[in-house]
């Protein structure tokens, strides 16, 4: 998709600090770190967020969980815990419009509401 940020990043157009990558999916870090680990995990096929989503999505979906886990293990954050968020639309203050998995961890991360 021209114009999107994250298919840029997923296409090498613009670097990254990649810590994942296969054919569907990409994880990096993020440029404004909200915690010690910080981390986006965005699937390569451009999706503008969840709610763009439909059945057809579904694998895709179940395999970014289990990529989460993965990558979670890989940053030494599996066993102290972390969270995997998205933001969608306007009222979560999304900003880039490609689907994209936040994975915070690394201290405690206290209240559930703040924006990531
Ligand atoms: P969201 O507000 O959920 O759309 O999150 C977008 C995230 O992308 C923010 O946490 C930004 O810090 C992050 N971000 C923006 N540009 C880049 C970039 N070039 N590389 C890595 N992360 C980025």
């Amino acid at each position: 998709m021209e114009d999107c940020l994250f298919c840029k990043i997923a296409a090498g157009q613009i670097p990254s600090s990649k810590v994942y990558e296969d054919e569907e999916f990409l994880a990096f870090r993020d440029i404004a770190p909200k915690a010690p680990v910080h981390i986006l995990i965005i699937p390569k096929k451009h999706l503008a967020d969840l709610a763009s989503c439909t059945e057809e999505d579904l694998t895709m979906l179940g395999k970014l969980n289990l990529l989460a886990n993965k990558i979670a293990e890989a940053e030494g954050i599996l066993n102290s815990g972390f969270r995997l968020l998205t933001n969608c639309r306007a009222d979560s203050g999304q900003e880039v419009a490609h689907l994209h998995y936040h994975l915070i961890g690394g201290h405690f991360l206290g209240d559930f509401c703040e924006k990531q």
